[in-house]
């Protein structure tokens, strides 16, 4: 199972978090927080925070992926791998929005099982 695929579907392998954070790269992480603080609507969001190894993955993660993504929570509390594991995921109203903004999430998961 690809591992960095996230329990919500999203492909941490594209993440530009995990690619400053893989690279050490300053310059990277201000630019991604910049990005996301903006996108976020986020002040907190620094270039010190934008750190992650991916949300299934060993190590140091963003602090949204690790502490109050409902859909990372929700699958862990469930004992699951990711949301692909639910039976619940066509008709689930916590990953439902993220579907409709990230179809790719939703594809991502069913190779997974495929
Ligand atoms: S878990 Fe980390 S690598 Fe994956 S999307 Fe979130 S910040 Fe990016
Ligand atoms: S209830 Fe929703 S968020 Fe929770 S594991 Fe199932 S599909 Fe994922």
């Amino acid at each position: 199972m690809n591992q960095l695929i996230a329990c919500c579907g999203i492909n941490c392998e594209n993440c530009e978090a995990r690619m400053a954070t893989l690279r050490n790269d300053d310059d990277m992480r201000r630019e991604v927080a910049a990005k996301w603080s903006e996108m976020f609507q986020s002040p907190e969001i620094t270039m010190e925070s934008i750190n992650c190894t991916g949300c299934r993955m060993e190590g140091v993660k963003f602090a949204h992926c690790e502490n109050t993504c409902d859909i990372r929570k929700c699958v862990r509390s469930k004992g699951f791998a990711t949301c692909a594991d639910c039976s619940e995921i066509d008709s689930c109203t916590i990953i439902g929005p993220l579907f409709t903004a990230v179809p790719d999430a939703r594809e991502n998961l069913r190779t997974l099982i495929n």
